[in-house]
């Protein structure tokens, strides 16, 4: 067994357990490349005698059994103060299993597009992640200090901007959702999904992105995402468009795969190119920012290697000169990102808010904009499960 540091003792991790929730939308929801009825949250809980550390991630169900099957064994016995050695044993046990591959050894391209969340590839790197994350929790917790102030924080609160307006809503909807952030909760800056049906309904993004600019008024941000869905000179030719319409930040006009693509559009439009939700290893994130590919890169906690390799990608990023934003499930990224100079912001999700809001005890309040993790001074970082409401949700 890799171990801890010659000499280092320490309280060990007794035993993983994992669960999962599956909940459905309050609404139909979709993208420009995928649609989605449910959302499945895999929690994973490490115990260290009798402190408990929660971390999850989003993906399919069988994820819980990658970290039973895959993870569990080489986690528990370790030092539980140790978690990048934790890390480190994880990804070196899962090499074959794989990370990233688990999904891709499985694939035709039907597959292939039906599986983007599950994902293609990170089944394995979303196990990885949420035991990562339960760790840095659970550690937190024996240390009786809020993550934040385990990390040391960089900044005293965390900006936050609203992400939801699916392609599934029409006018009335979307408005609601907007005004409710901007003008209700007082948050700034939102986002929007376009690129609907894969780019061919470009003319109703376009209508869209203009009601939203009506809806928010001049003052706030406003950003858009194409989830891939677009050409790369569908992308750049809309430059103007979104220039007109104050839009400053566009979200992988195309695949994130396609680095070179995703450089051309940055050289040739005005407004901010961000990608790096699909990032699964740290080499990614280099490639990322060596390719010259966006403006600012994202990165998600229940992803990338759980918050030990999201720290590394916000210095990968700041060695470039970039700005990182945390990717979704806010509530787990809120300490790590109050932790980290280089800071642009973090998305809170409409779907991932609902989901924390109703599961979990101990979520933020971003009234004003920004959340302010571990001002409570509860350990950890201040989540717990809400077991008689996640209970009906349970399918794993
Ligand atoms: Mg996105």
């Amino acid at each position: 067994m890799p171990a801890s540091p010659a000499g280092a003792s320490g309280p060990l991790v007794d035993e993983v357990t994992t669960a999962a929730y599956t909940v459905p939308t309050d609404a139909p929801e979709a993208d420009g490349t995928l649609a989605w009825d449910s959302t499945t949250l895999v929690v994973v809980h490490v115990r260290s005698g009798t402190t408990t550390g929660l971390g999850y991630t989003y993906g399919a169900p069988v994820t819980a059994h990658v970290v039973d099957d895959q993870l569990s064994a080489v986690v528990v016995g370790r030092c539980a103060l140790d978690v990048p050695a934790a890390n480190e044993a994880m990804n070196r046990a899962v090499r074959n299993a794989g990370r990233p591959g688990l999904v891709a050894g499985a694939l035709n391209e039907a597959m292939n597009r039906a599986v983007r969340n599950a994902g293609r590839p990170g089944l394995v790197a979303g196990a990885l992640s949420a035991v990562d994350t339960a760790l840095w929790d659970l550690k937190a917790r024996l240390l009786e200090l809020p993550l934040v102030r385990l990390l040391g924080a960089a900044r005293p609160e965390v900006p936050v901007y609203g992400s939801g307006g699916f392609t599934t809503y029409d006018v009335r909807r979307q408005d609601h959702q907007l005004r409710g952030w901007v003008a209700d909760q007082g948050i700034p800056r939102v986002k929007i999904k376009i690129a609907e049906s894969w780019g061919t309904a470009e003319s109703r993004d376009r209508r869209r992105i203009a009601q939203a600019r009506h809806s928010i008024g001049e003052a706030a941000e406003l950003y858009v995402d194409a989830n891939g869905g677009y050409t790369r000179k569908q992308a750049i030719r809309l430059d103007s468009y979104l220039m007109e319409h104050q839009v400053t930040w566009f979200e992988e006009p195309v695949s994130s795969d396609d680095l070179t693509g995703l450089a051309q559009i940055r050289a040739a439009t005005a407004v901010d190119v961000a990608a790096g939700e699909y990032g699964y290893t740290l080499p990614y994130f280099r490639q990322l920012l060596g390719a010259e590919a966006v403006d600012c890169v994202q990165a998600d906690i229940t992803r990338c290697g759980g918050l030990t390799v999201w720290l590394r990608v916000a210095a990968l990023a700041q060695a470039s000169g970039m700005e990182i934003s945390g990717h979704c499930a806010p509530h787990l990224h809120a300490h790590a990102a109050a932790a980290v100079p280089n800071l642009r912001h973090l998305e809170w999700f409409h779907d991932h808010v609902r989901i924390e809001n109703r599961l979990f005890h101990g979520t933020l309040d971003p009234t004003g904009g920004a959340v302010r993790p571990g001002t409570d001074g509860a350990p950890g970082h201040g989540l717990s499960l809400r077991d008689e409401e996640a209970e009906p949700y349970r399918v794993g």
